[in-house]
């Protein structure tokens, strides 16, 4: 792929019997959190043991999305004990490293220093750890992918071409690092108007899926933007963790492919 900077990536580790799925994105803002969030408690809801790591030293959300923000966890023998949210999911962020409202300013050493206090967390019984990237393909991904050897990525897109052009990037890496890619999603696919009910595609339709198809891995499908979504997350109630709603299609994919 033209453009894209060569890197070599050298596996260290083995990979650890608890299994770790990344969900990654080229770019912030295109629901990466959201989707981390939901993955997580419709793992939990199927029978799995599953963990939160909120890796996203940009834009920590995983505290606010699953209800716990404002807390701080305990530290034993040097090890930090996961906070325990209402969704039976334990959750440790970067976010809880740092004070409230504060620039996380760290340089690479000490962005992957902290990502090791999350993985390697008083997980317990965790079978599974649902690990929320930040954006794009820097210091926390390489440690990431070369330390701890994900079991699988996620990647998280919108249909725009610059969204695209990124995730691309992403999967580049994990390709490069021999970590399988379990698929692509397309997020904010469509929107639905509420008042005429027409649909529009503020950001382009089914460029992910073709993506998907010439870079050769799974497209699980798409999640439209919806105003309720939105709402929900921000209230700290993903949709998934509501037994009325229906588990979005491609996070139910994944749970599939997993069990
Ligand atoms: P990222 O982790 O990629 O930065 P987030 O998950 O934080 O993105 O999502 C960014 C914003 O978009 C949040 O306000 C979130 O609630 C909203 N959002 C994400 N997906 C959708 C969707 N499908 N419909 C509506 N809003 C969405």
């Amino acid at each position: 792929r033209a453009g894209v900077t060569e890197v070599r990536i050298v596996a260290t580790a083995e990979r650890s019997a608890r299994a770790l799925i990344a969900v990654a994105s080229g770019k912030g803002g295109v629901g990466k959190s959201t989707i981390a969030a939901n993955l997580a408690i419709a793992l939990s809801r199927a029978g799995r043991r599953v963990g939160m790591v909120d890796a996203d030293i940009y834009g920590p959300s995983q505290p606010r999305l699953l209800g716990v923000e404002g807390t701080r966890p305990e530290a034993l023998d040097k090890q930090l004990i996961p906070v325990l949210t209402p969704y039976g999911v334990p959750l440790l962020s970067m976010g809880q490293l740092v004070e409230p409202g504060r620039a996380i300013a760290w340089r690479g050493p000490m962005a992957a220093g902290a990502l090791g206090q999350l993985v390697e967390g008083a997980w317990g019984r965790a079978d599974t750890l649902v690990l929320d990237l930040p954006p794009g393909t820097g210091d926390v991904q390489l440690t990431m992918v070369q330390k701890y050897r994900p079991a699988g990525a996620v990647i998280v897109s919108t249909p725009q071409d610059l969204s695209l052009i990124d995730a691309t990037r992403a999967i580049d890496l994990f390709q490069k690092a021999g970590i399988p890619i379990i698929g692509l999603i397309e997020n904010m696919a469509g929107y639905i108007c509420p008042h005429c009910h027409e649909i529009s595609d503020p950001f382009g339709l089914g460029g992910a899926e073709a993506a998907a198809a010439d870079l050769g891995i799974p497209f699980l499908g798409r999640i439209p933007l919806t105003g309720s979504i939105r709402a929900a997350s921000d209230a700290g109630k993903p949709p998934a963790a509501d037994p009325g709603d229906a588990v979005f299609a491609p996070i139910a994919a994944i749970v599939d492919a997993w069990l």
